[in-house]
């Protein structure tokens, strides 16, 4: 059975794991870091650590998931905070001596839910992932849909709020700076006046006791969920939908909202069966979609070659 060397980038932190065909994480290591290093510092992080968690599990092929655009086909990586046209796969390659290939990390994780997780039947179904970005990605008559430059399924920048809080696009009251982990934390701040507020998870917690301000700013974080979710129902008529991520995992504290807010917004009667599901991998997603990526490209080395007309 071979082994895949699964990568995944966050902006405060690197997952690295092996992971075999199963979809089984044997071995895996991870790091904190305050800003996201820039080209060559990552570089040499990714592959400290992945030399590190690779001893002794001989890895054939490795997937990097990172956040933002990716041009899957040469190989970059484009983020808004750290540059445009970074060759990160090239460079990787060159450094840890086997295949490597990179994507934007809720196309892998949809990738994972497709081979690993729920939805291995399901042609069409829409992941959202709810962290501390929020980035969605598409399965469309059972292919990913990227889009014509790679930058299908970024929901975090639709426009929710008029005159709302900035966001690091450039743009104002985008979903993200509502619902995203960060937006939680910033907000619940601002309604107990507590200039050092608790992170997401903890004011999750308070929510489930009955904390009022807790519950108020999930409510709002749902309410911005549901409206996307209705423009996106209202114009892909996707009716399955997969949340994850670090916010999404507490779907508990938003589905109700979520759902009252569909219902006034979407079209009745062309999306009558939407649902959404939590995510079946859990925090694990991106990591584990790594795999189903190498697996994918292992059993059909011309899938590589034309990624980006077919998707995976
Ligand atoms: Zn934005």
């Amino acid at each position: 059975m071979s082994n895949y060397l699964c990568v995944s980038v966050t902006s405060t932190r690197l997952n690295c794991g092996i992971v075999n065909e199963k979809g089984q994480i044997l071995n895996y290591h991870y790091m904190y870091f305050e800003d996201t290093p820039k080209e060559k510092n990552m570089v040499n992080l990714i592959e400290r650590v992945s030399r590190s968690v690779s001893k002794g599990y001989n890895p054939t092929i490795c997937t990097v998931a990172v956040p933002e655009i990716v041009d899957t086909v040469m190989g970059l990586w484009n983020s808004f905070t750290n540059g445009v046209g970074i060759p990160l796969r090239d460079s990787l390659q060159k450094r840890l001596g086997i295949p490597v290939f990179i994507d934007n990390d809720v196309n892998v994780a949809a990738v994972g839910e497709k081979y690993f997780g729920s939805m291995t039947y399901n042609y069409n179904f829409f992941y959202l992932n709810v962290s501390n970005g929020i980035g969605g990605s598409m399965y469309i008559n059972n292919r990913l849909y990227r889009g014509a430059h790679n930058g299908a399924g970024e929901i975090g920048h639709i426009p929710i709020e008029e005159n709302g809080e900035k966001c690091y696009c450039g743009n104002e009251g985008c979903l993200e700076t509502i619902a995203s982990s960060v937006a939680i934390q910033k907000y619940y701040g601002k309604l107990t006046n507590d200039p050092n507020p608790p992170i997401y998870k903890e004011i999750a917690a308070r929510a489930r006791k009955g904390d009022i301000s807790a519950i108020a700013v999930f409510s709002r974080a749902a309410y911005a969920l549901g409206r996307t979710i209705a423009t996106i129902l209202n114009t892909t008529n996707i009716t399955r939908f997969v949340i994850g991520g670090t916010v999404g995992m507490e779907f508990d504290l938003l589905e109700a909202k979520i759902y009252e807010t569909i219902s006034k917004f979407a079209l009745k009667t062309p999306n009558f069966d939407f649902k959404i599901t939590k995510t079946t991998i859990g925090y694990d997603a991106a990591l584990i979609g790594c795999a189903a990526y190498c697996l994918i490209i292992s059993n059909n080395p011309d899938v590589y070659a034309t990624l980006a007309k077919k998707g995976v």
